[in-house]
């Protein structure tokens, strides 16, 4: 999933405190799976922000609203009317999802009250981690399915660098080394030849290092 984290309350005060009408809209996917722009999000952001906004004598309407995506057209449109009886929108999606409502409404300011950090998964309750900076070239199979790209400090494609102290990371100690997590899970498939080959340096095109990238899928054109 797109992990974010909700920016803090003083600056999406300042970043709203020109309209009059505002809208909060919620997204009800990745965002809501890492607590920081579902429903409830949307709800709490919104109860705060009237509250500190009537202490300093400001008057503002806020709406509330959650649709499951704010990346797709589809539920997009349920947002449609409310988007347009409001100012402004504050959109708690990811950085996609402000663009796209943003891409769909030219006439309405859309502003972010997520910070967006990266691809990842809910490793244990409270612990969002990093796993995929979407490289465009996935190399998983080689590395026993642990990414070097998104969890070595310092992103080794010929691992590891021989400063881990009992498996963490040198740079980090509180992060487990991921060459050490690559050996261990090769080891554990009866794949350590993999290691054998020597990995070339990247072609970072495929990432964004290639400028903006796009994904065209012929056979769903209509
Ligand atoms: S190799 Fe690239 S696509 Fe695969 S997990 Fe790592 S960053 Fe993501
Ligand atoms: S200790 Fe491990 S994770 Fe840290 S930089 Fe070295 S190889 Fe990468």
């Amino acid at each position: 999933m797109i992990v974010g984290e909700q920016k803090p309350l003083a600056e999406i005060k300042k970043t709203v405190a020109p309209y009059k009408k505002l809208l909060i809209l919620g997204c009800g996917t990745c965002v809501k799976t890492c607590f920081a722009g579902g429903e409830d999000e949307v709800a709490t952001l919104t109860s705060a922000l009237r509250l500190t906004l009537k202490k300093d004598g400001k008057e503002i309407e806020i709406e509330e609203l959650t649709i499951e995506r704010q990346c797709e057209d589809e539920f997009i449109q349920e947002a449609a009317e409310a988007i347009a009886r409001n100012d402004a929108v504050l959109s708690l999606a990811c950085g996609a999802g402000v663009q796209d409502i943003a891409r769909r409404f030219d006439k309405v300011p859309v502003l972010p009250g997520v910070n967006t950090t990266f691809i990842g998964v809910l490793e244990k309750q409270g612990l969002f981690t990093e796993e995929c900076v979407g490289c465009g070239d996935c190399e998983l199979a080689t590395f026993g399915g642990i990414c070097p790209i998104a969890r070595c400090s310092k992103r080794l494609l010929n691992g590891p660098c021989g400063g881990s102290k009992d498996g963490k990371c040198e740079i980090d100690p509180d992060i487990d080394c991921a060459w050490q997590l690559i050996i261990d899970r090769l080891k554990t498939l009866g794949q350590l030849d993999n290691l054998r080959n020597y990995i070339p340096p990247k072609d970072w095109r495929s990432s964004n290092a290639g400028g903006p990238r796009k994904l065209v899928r012929e056979d769903h054109i209509i």
